[in-house]
Protein backbone atom coordinates (compact mmCIF):
# COMPACT_ATOMS: atom_id res chain seq x y z
CA UNK A 1 0.00 0.00 0.00
CA UNK A 2 1.14 3.44 -0.97
CA UNK A 3 1.44 6.43 1.83
CA UNK A 4 1.41 9.24 0.71
CA UNK A 5 2.18 12.95 2.29
CA UNK A 6 -1.67 13.95 1.12
CA UNK A 7 -3.07 11.49 3.60
CA UNK A 8 -5.15 14.17 6.13
CA UNK A 9 -4.28 10.98 8.50
CA UNK A 10 -0.49 10.91 8.17
CA UNK A 11 0.70 11.15 11.86
CA UNK A 12 4.69 12.19 12.69
CA UNK A 13 5.96 9.19 13.54
CA UNK A 14 8.46 10.65 16.31
CA UNK A 15 5.45 11.75 18.22
CA UNK A 16 5.03 8.31 18.77
CA UNK A 17 7.88 8.30 21.34
CA UNK A 18 6.07 9.97 24.13
CA UNK A 19 4.65 7.46 26.29
CA UNK A 20 1.87 10.60 26.90
CA UNK A 21 -1.04 10.17 24.32
CA UNK A 22 -2.87 12.89 25.59
CA UNK A 23 -3.01 15.45 28.46
CA UNK A 24 -5.26 18.18 30.21
CA UNK A 25 -2.85 20.36 31.97
CA UNK A 26 -4.61 22.85 35.02
CA UNK A 27 -7.86 23.58 33.08
CA UNK A 28 -10.32 25.59 34.52
CA UNK A 29 -13.73 26.27 33.12
CA UNK A 30 -16.38 28.72 34.16
CA UNK A 31 -20.00 29.41 32.61
CA UNK A 32 -20.99 32.92 34.50
CA UNK A 33 -20.83 32.39 38.08
CA UNK A 34 -19.85 28.64 38.03
CA UNK A 35 -16.96 26.97 38.05
CA UNK A 36 -17.06 23.71 36.20
CA UNK A 37 -13.67 22.63 36.16
CA UNK A 38 -11.06 24.17 38.82
CA UNK A 39 -7.20 23.79 37.61
CA UNK A 40 -7.83 19.64 36.82
CA UNK A 41 -4.79 18.15 34.69
CA UNK A 42 -5.16 14.07 33.41
CA UNK A 43 -2.84 12.36 31.76
CA UNK A 44 -3.69 9.97 29.37
CA UNK A 45 -0.70 7.81 28.28
CA UNK A 46 -0.52 5.41 24.90
CA UNK A 47 -2.43 2.22 25.38
CA UNK A 48 -4.24 2.85 28.19
CA UNK A 49 -7.56 3.01 29.73
CA UNK A 50 -8.48 5.99 31.35
CA UNK A 51 -11.90 6.20 33.44
CA UNK A 52 -12.79 9.39 34.14
CA UNK A 53 -16.03 8.92 37.33
CA UNK A 54 -17.46 11.72 39.32
CA UNK A 55 -21.25 12.21 40.96
CA UNK A 56 -24.16 14.12 38.44
CA UNK A 57 -22.31 17.65 37.73
CA UNK A 58 -18.59 16.79 38.83
CA UNK A 59 -17.57 18.44 35.28
CA UNK A 60 -17.01 15.54 33.47
CA UNK A 61 -19.00 16.22 30.23
CA UNK A 62 -17.28 19.51 30.46
CA UNK A 63 -13.71 18.06 30.50
CA UNK A 64 -14.44 15.77 27.69
CA UNK A 65 -15.46 19.01 25.80
CA UNK A 66 -12.65 20.35 26.23
CA UNK A 67 -10.32 17.75 25.61
CA UNK A 68 -12.44 17.21 22.20
CA UNK A 69 -12.13 20.71 21.59
CA UNK A 70 -15.62 21.62 21.45
CA UNK A 71 -15.21 23.47 24.24
CA UNK A 72 -12.41 26.39 24.87
CA UNK A 73 -11.21 26.45 28.98
CA UNK A 74 -11.05 29.56 30.30
CA UNK A 75 -7.38 28.40 31.38
CA UNK A 76 -5.18 26.01 30.88
CA UNK A 77 -3.67 23.44 28.19
CA UNK A 78 -4.51 20.54 26.17
CA UNK A 79 -1.74 18.39 24.82
CA UNK A 80 -2.11 15.80 22.36
CA UNK A 81 1.38 13.44 21.39
CA UNK A 82 2.93 16.24 22.70
CA UNK A 83 1.29 19.46 20.82
CA UNK A 84 -0.58 22.00 22.35
CA UNK A 85 -4.10 21.59 20.74
CA UNK A 86 -5.41 24.03 23.05
CA UNK A 87 -6.81 26.28 20.16
CA UNK A 88 -6.75 23.55 17.75
CA UNK A 89 -10.35 22.88 16.45
CA UNK A 90 -11.95 19.36 17.38
CA UNK A 91 -12.07 18.41 13.49
CA UNK A 92 -8.38 19.02 13.52
CA UNK A 93 -7.66 17.35 16.39
CA UNK A 94 -9.47 14.63 14.61
CA UNK A 95 -6.97 14.18 11.94
CA UNK A 96 -3.83 14.31 14.44
CA UNK A 97 -5.33 11.37 15.97
CA UNK A 98 -8.27 12.02 18.32
CA UNK A 99 -11.82 10.60 18.13
CA UNK A 100 -14.88 10.43 20.30
CA UNK A 101 -18.12 8.92 20.20
CA UNK A 102 -21.32 10.59 22.19
CA UNK A 103 -23.78 9.52 24.26
CA UNK A 104 -26.57 9.39 21.93
CA UNK A 105 -25.85 7.34 18.93
CA UNK A 106 -25.73 9.14 15.39
CA UNK A 107 -26.41 6.51 12.80
CA UNK A 108 -28.92 6.34 9.77
CA UNK A 109 -31.14 4.02 11.10
CA UNK A 110 -31.34 2.26 7.69
CA UNK A 111 -27.89 1.55 7.03
CA UNK A 112 -26.33 -2.01 7.77
CA UNK A 113 -23.41 -2.21 10.35
CA UNK A 114 -20.97 -2.77 7.08
CA UNK A 115 -22.36 0.54 4.87
CA UNK A 116 -21.79 2.32 8.60
CA UNK A 117 -18.03 1.10 8.66
CA UNK A 118 -17.94 1.56 4.97
CA UNK A 119 -18.80 5.39 4.92
CA UNK A 120 -16.57 6.10 8.63
CA UNK A 121 -13.60 4.14 6.59
CA UNK A 122 -14.05 6.37 3.59
CA UNK A 123 -14.58 9.39 5.30
CA UNK A 124 -11.09 8.86 6.24
CA UNK A 125 -9.22 7.83 3.36
CA UNK A 126 -10.93 10.36 1.33
CA UNK A 127 -12.73 13.16 3.06
CA UNK A 128 -15.43 14.46 0.87
CA UNK A 129 -16.59 11.02 -0.27
CA UNK A 130 -18.50 10.35 2.23
CA UNK A 131 -21.39 12.99 1.15
CA UNK A 132 -21.45 11.54 -2.89
CA UNK A 133 -22.07 7.95 -1.12
CA UNK A 134 -24.39 9.22 0.72
CA UNK A 135 -26.11 10.85 -2.24
CA UNK A 136 -25.82 8.25 -4.69
CA UNK A 137 -26.63 4.56 -2.81
CA UNK A 138 -25.47 2.70 -5.39
CA UNK A 139 -21.95 3.82 -5.04
CA UNK A 140 -21.83 2.41 -1.43
CA UNK A 141 -21.76 -1.27 -3.08
CA UNK A 142 -18.54 -0.06 -4.86
CA UNK A 143 -16.09 -1.33 -2.67
CA UNK A 144 -12.08 -2.05 -3.37
CA UNK A 145 -9.88 -4.79 -1.61
CA UNK A 146 -7.81 -2.73 0.58
CA UNK A 147 -11.70 -1.02 2.19
CA UNK A 148 -13.01 -4.70 2.45
CA UNK A 149 -10.29 -5.83 4.48
CA UNK A 150 -10.30 -2.95 6.60
CA UNK A 151 -13.78 -3.14 7.48
CA UNK A 152 -13.86 -6.52 7.66
CA UNK A 153 -11.10 -6.10 10.16
CA UNK A 154 -13.06 -3.98 11.95
CA UNK A 155 -15.89 -5.80 12.10
CA UNK A 156 -14.39 -9.11 13.44
CA UNK A 157 -12.62 -7.04 16.47
CA UNK A 158 -15.61 -5.36 17.45
CA UNK A 159 -17.41 -9.08 16.87
CA UNK A 160 -20.00 -7.64 14.78
CA UNK A 161 -19.36 -9.94 11.69
CA UNK A 162 -22.53 -11.59 12.20
CA UNK A 163 -24.45 -8.71 12.10
CA UNK A 164 -22.69 -7.24 9.46
CA UNK A 165 -25.56 -6.95 6.95
CA UNK A 166 -28.28 -6.23 9.85
CA UNK A 167 -29.55 -2.65 9.45
CA UNK A 168 -28.76 -0.87 12.33
CA UNK A 169 -32.47 -0.49 13.16
CA UNK A 170 -33.33 -3.50 14.50
CA UNK A 171 -30.09 -3.77 16.84
CA UNK A 172 -29.67 -3.90 20.46
CA UNK A 173 -28.54 -0.63 22.00
CA UNK A 174 -25.12 -2.64 23.54
CA UNK A 175 -24.69 -3.62 19.29
CA UNK A 176 -24.84 -0.22 18.14
CA UNK A 177 -22.86 1.64 21.11
CA UNK A 178 -20.16 -0.80 19.08
CA UNK A 179 -21.27 -0.03 15.57
CA UNK A 180 -20.53 3.64 17.18
CA UNK A 181 -17.21 2.74 18.63
CA UNK A 182 -16.48 1.11 15.07
CA UNK A 183 -17.06 4.58 13.17
CA UNK A 184 -14.68 6.05 15.30
CA UNK A 185 -12.01 3.22 15.12
CA UNK A 186 -11.85 3.70 11.40
CA UNK A 187 -10.67 7.04 11.28
CA UNK A 188 -7.50 4.87 12.71
CA UNK A 189 -7.32 7.31 16.18
CA UNK A 190 -4.32 7.14 18.95
CA UNK A 191 -6.92 8.37 21.29
CA UNK A 192 -10.52 7.24 21.61
CA UNK A 193 -12.86 9.26 23.44
CA UNK A 194 -16.11 7.69 24.58
CA UNK A 195 -19.03 9.70 26.29
CA UNK A 196 -20.91 7.17 28.68
CA UNK A 197 -20.73 4.21 26.23
CA UNK A 198 -22.21 1.85 29.05
CA UNK A 199 -25.43 4.22 29.63
CA UNK A 200 -28.88 2.43 29.28
CA UNK A 201 -27.30 -0.87 29.05
CA UNK A 202 -28.34 -3.58 31.27
CA UNK A 203 -25.33 -5.94 32.96
CA UNK A 204 -24.98 -8.10 30.27
CA UNK A 205 -24.32 -5.65 27.99
CA UNK A 206 -21.74 -3.97 29.80
CA UNK A 207 -19.99 -6.63 30.21
CA UNK A 208 -19.59 -7.25 26.58
CA UNK A 209 -18.48 -3.79 26.04
CA UNK A 210 -16.08 -3.59 28.39
CA UNK A 211 -14.78 -7.06 27.19
CA UNK A 212 -14.50 -5.80 23.67
CA UNK A 213 -13.07 -2.29 24.94
CA UNK A 214 -9.91 -3.99 27.01
CA UNK A 215 -9.60 -6.09 23.66
CA UNK A 216 -9.58 -2.99 21.10
CA UNK A 217 -6.73 -1.68 23.42
CA UNK A 218 -4.42 -4.68 24.17
CA UNK A 219 -5.22 -5.69 20.28
CA UNK A 220 -3.66 -2.07 19.17
CA UNK A 221 -0.46 -1.91 17.17
CA UNK A 222 -0.03 2.04 17.77
CA UNK A 223 -0.72 2.15 21.36
CA UNK A 224 -4.74 3.26 21.53
CA UNK A 225 -5.70 4.70 24.10
CA UNK A 226 -9.19 5.47 25.51
CA UNK A 227 -10.89 7.51 27.72
CA UNK A 228 -14.32 6.83 29.19
CA UNK A 229 -16.79 8.71 31.39
CA UNK A 230 -18.87 6.28 32.73
CA UNK A 231 -21.63 6.80 35.49
CA UNK A 232 -20.88 3.05 36.72
CA UNK A 233 -17.94 3.44 39.02
CA UNK A 234 -17.72 -0.27 39.87
CA UNK A 235 -17.71 -0.96 35.77
CA UNK A 236 -15.09 1.37 35.28
CA UNK A 237 -12.65 -0.13 37.98
CA UNK A 238 -12.73 -3.09 36.37
CA UNK A 239 -11.59 -1.92 32.87
CA UNK A 240 -9.58 0.77 33.55
CA UNK A 241 -5.68 1.43 34.13
CA UNK A 242 -6.02 4.68 35.97
CA UNK A 243 -8.83 6.18 37.30
CA UNK A 244 -10.14 10.30 37.80
CA UNK A 245 -12.49 11.21 40.07
CA UNK A 246 -13.84 14.70 39.63
CA UNK A 247 -16.48 16.14 42.17
CA UNK A 248 -17.87 19.52 42.10
CA UNK A 249 -15.24 21.08 39.10
CA UNK A 250 -12.21 18.96 41.27
CA UNK A 251 -10.16 16.61 40.77
CA UNK A 252 -10.23 14.62 44.05
CA UNK A 253 -8.30 11.40 43.46
CA UNK A 254 -6.32 9.88 40.68
CA UNK A 255 -4.45 6.16 40.74
CA UNK A 256 -5.19 3.00 39.57
CA UNK A 257 -8.71 1.37 40.50
CA UNK A 258 -7.26 -0.17 43.64
CA UNK A 259 -5.62 2.86 44.68
CA UNK A 260 -8.93 4.75 43.72
CA UNK A 261 -11.01 2.49 45.72
CA UNK A 262 -9.58 2.80 48.92
CA UNK A 263 -9.44 6.60 49.07
CA UNK A 264 -11.05 8.52 51.22
CA UNK A 265 -12.19 11.57 49.39
CA UNK A 266 -13.58 9.62 46.96
CA UNK A 267 -15.78 7.01 49.69
CA UNK A 268 -16.91 10.81 51.01
CA UNK A 269 -18.02 11.77 47.82
CA UNK A 270 -19.62 8.58 46.54
CA UNK A 271 -20.86 7.42 50.07
CA UNK A 272 -21.28 10.53 52.25
CA UNK A 273 -18.89 9.54 54.57
CA UNK A 274 -18.64 11.33 57.94
CA UNK A 275 -15.43 11.44 58.34
CA UNK A 276 -13.59 14.24 55.99
CA UNK A 277 -10.51 13.37 54.11
CA UNK A 278 -7.07 14.24 55.12
CA UNK A 279 -5.10 15.74 52.93
CA UNK A 280 -1.32 14.95 52.90
CA UNK A 281 1.42 17.24 51.85
CA UNK A 282 1.84 15.52 48.74
CA UNK A 283 -1.45 16.68 47.75
CA UNK A 284 -2.96 12.64 48.06
CA UNK A 285 -5.13 11.71 50.60
CA UNK A 286 -4.50 9.66 53.81
CA UNK A 287 -5.47 6.36 53.77
CA UNK A 288 -9.13 6.06 55.87
CA UNK A 289 -8.99 5.67 59.57
CA UNK A 290 -11.09 2.38 59.36
CA UNK A 291 -10.02 0.00 57.22
CA UNK A 292 -11.51 -3.70 57.05
CA UNK A 293 -15.01 -2.97 56.73
CA UNK A 294 -14.70 -0.51 54.18
CA UNK A 295 -17.80 -0.28 51.51
CA UNK A 296 -16.62 -0.74 47.90
CA UNK A 297 -16.97 2.39 45.77
CA UNK A 298 -20.26 1.87 43.36
CA UNK A 299 -20.44 -1.97 44.40
CA UNK A 300 -23.65 -1.31 45.50
P1 LIG B 1 -21.06 15.87 34.61
O1 LIG B 1 -20.86 15.50 33.19
O2 LIG B 1 -19.98 15.38 35.53
O3 LIG B 1 -22.42 15.48 35.11
P2 LIG B 1 -20.97 18.57 33.57
O4 LIG B 1 -19.60 18.72 33.02
O5 LIG B 1 -22.06 18.29 32.59
O6 LIG B 1 -20.98 17.47 34.72
O7 LIG B 1 -21.37 19.88 34.37
C1 LIG B 1 -20.54 20.47 35.34
C2 LIG B 1 -21.23 21.71 35.87
O8 LIG B 1 -21.29 22.70 34.86
C3 LIG B 1 -22.67 21.47 36.30
O9 LIG B 1 -22.94 22.27 37.42
C4 LIG B 1 -23.47 21.91 35.10
O10 LIG B 1 -24.76 22.33 35.49
C5 LIG B 1 -22.63 23.05 34.57
N1 LIG B 1 -22.73 23.20 33.11
C6 LIG B 1 -22.37 22.28 32.19
N2 LIG B 1 -22.52 22.77 30.95
C7 LIG B 1 -23.00 24.03 31.09
C8 LIG B 1 -23.35 25.07 30.17
N3 LIG B 1 -23.25 24.90 28.84
N4 LIG B 1 -23.81 26.23 30.68
C9 LIG B 1 -23.90 26.41 32.01
N5 LIG B 1 -23.57 25.49 32.93
C10 LIG B 1 -23.12 24.32 32.47
MG1 LIG C 1 -22.15 14.44 31.83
Amino acid sequence: MMTTATDAGTIDATADQDPVALAADDITVHFGGLTALSGVSLEVRRGNIVGLVGPNGAGKSTLLAVLSGLLSPDAGKVLLRGDDVTDVSARHRATRGLARTFQQPELFMGLTVREHLVLAYRARVVPHRMWRDMLDPRALFRTSPGEVEKVDGLLELLHLTHVAKAPVAALPLGVIRLVEVGRALASQPRVLLLDEPLSGLDLHGSENLISVFREIVDRSDDGLALVIVEHDVAAVLALSDMVVVLDFGERIAVGTPDEVRSDAAVRAAYLGDVEPPQRTATGQTAAPAVPGSRPEVGGA
